[in-house]
């Protein structure tokens, strides 16, 4: 008999979480102005807000935090860093940030212009949120395959050449680099293919443009590579990252995703003039360019993290926990973006609960619901994300509407995905009933959805 999987780890230190009543439940989230970020952790049982600084650190990490050097300028920590990024990325310079917002907004300080076009596959918000506060537009060259969850892909983060082409074509003047988001955070943490990864190389250097990797999951999509592109089977994770970012001039990284820290990030990079110039926006912002907003214990952690994140076996581990509970949810028939993500199951609420108006936000409703009926916090992908269009101020609706359950790494264990799974599945059974939604209250200008108050519409 074969042996059935299991972790590549065994645990060493517990957090207890508690479980609460419905009724507790229902007057929280009322009180939360029905924001999911607005409640408490301790309210929550099961947390799966999102995947980023949420995981569990390694003792070898852990044992780093006690080695880390908090010199103010030269720390040895700094240089640990380095030798990761070069070793594990292949980048000769890097600026360390407090998180991946922050390389964001330190690189595009640089890069940036008002009237400027970033094309690029499915920007994640605070990305978006960066080029549209520059009064420059995000435009979304992702292949169509990506918005419609039926369809199995293996590489639904992939760049439309075509779309690309066109927009350089059209608006190369206008544009100052290309993004690719690995793995893509916003069409369901589908990865990207190297063969995609070298065309959207070719058309960059065809239109003399930079490319720059929002990377936050690049080694989630080096592991989906290994699995599903051909010829790459017998590579090592790290091999495939290499030709990955060797495609690249430029990287973010939010190191609280693959990196497996809980706070941290970076801005990689070729050119040693792009260091020098977004050296001093880093310093008005972050810190000075040897800490960049970091303590030089996270930056130890963080550089470990680099190494562990990139092992197959922790990956495997990973993912194939993220894969339980998608297959779990599509054999209980509840609709979800296939194949499963990277990092998170994405639920199709437009197909979940087709009562609701999309007006009244059905992905969040979801999501509330979920809330209520097992303690467990997902987050909402669609339209409260998406926004209001910055011309029109009139809301966005995108062609997916969201729920995603966001899987923190070496956190939770597959019992705590049978829960989830389970309360899913009661609140299907009863979807008719469900017809009403949620109406805004009050909201922010820019990235809504993190203040947003809500009542029941
Ligand atoms: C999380 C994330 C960011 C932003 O990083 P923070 O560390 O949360 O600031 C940017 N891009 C992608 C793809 C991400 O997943």
């Amino acid at each position: 008999m074969e042996l059935p999987f299991a972790e590549s780890y065994k645990i060493k230190m517990v957090e207890p979480i508690r479980k609460s009543t419905r009724q507790e439940r229902e007057k929280w989230i009322k009180d939360a102005d029905y924001n999911l970020f607005g409640l408490k952790s301790d309210m929550v049982f099961i947390d799966l807000l999102t995947d980023s600084g949420t995981g569990a650190m390694s003792d070898r990490q852990w044992s780093e935090i006690m080695l880390g050097d908090e010199s103010y300028a030269g720390a040895s920590s700094y240089f640990k860093m380095k030798e990761a990024i070069q070793e594990v990325l292949g980048f000769e310079h890097f600026l360390p940030t407090h998180q991946g917002r922050a390389a964001e907004n330190v690189l595009f300080s640089v890069l940036i212009k008002e009237g400027d076009i970033v094309p690029g596959n499915s920007h994640f918000d605070t990305t978006k949120g960066h080029i549209e506060f520059r009064k420059a537009t995000a435009v979304d060259c992702t292949i169509d395959e990506a918005f419609d969850t039926t369809l199995s892909h293996p590489f639904k983060g992939n760049v439309d050449p075509v779309k690309l082409e066109n927009i350089l074509k059209a608006e190369g003047d206008r544009i100052p680099f290309i993004i690719v988001t690995v793995t893509c955070n916003s069409s369901g943490g589908q990865p990207v293919s190297i063969e995609n990864l070298r065309m959207v190389r070719q058309l960059a250097d065809k239109y003399g443009k930079q490319v720059v990797f929002d990377s936050a999951r690049f080694a989630e999509n080096a592991y989906f590579i290994k699995l599903r592109e051909k010829g790459y089977q017998d590579k090592t994770i790290r091999e495939i990252v290499r030709d990955m970012f060797a495609c690249a001039d430029v990287m973010t990284m939010s190191a609280k995703k693959d990196a497996i820290v809980n706070m941290g990030g970076f801005i990689a990079m070729r050119s040693k003039e792009l260091h020098c110039k977004a050296s001093v926006f880093n310093i008005m912002f972050e810190g000075y360019i040897t800490y960049g907003g970091m303590s030089g214990r996270d930056m130890n952690a963080l550089a470990r993290g680099l190494y562990e994140g990139t092992e197959f076996d922790y990956l495997e581990t990973r993912i194939r926990q993220v894969e339980y509970l998608g297959n779990k949810l599509m054999e209980l028939g509840i609709p979800v973006q296939q194949p499963i993500g990277g990092h998170a199951v994405f639920v199709d609420a437009k197909r979940f609960l087709p009562h609701v108006p999309k007006e009244e936000f059905q992905a969040q409703t979801l999501a509330v619901e979920l809330y209520l009926e097992a303690g467990v916090r997902g987050v909402e992908i669609g339209a409260m994300l998406a926004d209001r269009d910055p011309v029109t101020r009139e809301n966005r609706y995108p062609a997916l509407e969201l729920m995603r359950l966001a899987i923190p790494r070496r956190t939770y264990t597959n019992n705590h995905m049978d829960v989830v799974a389970v309360a899913l599945k009661n609140i299907h059974d009863r979807r008719d009933s469900i017809r009403k939604g949620l109406k805004i209250k009050t909201e922010a200008p820019i990235m809504r959805h993190f203040t947003v108050a809500l009542d029941l519409a």
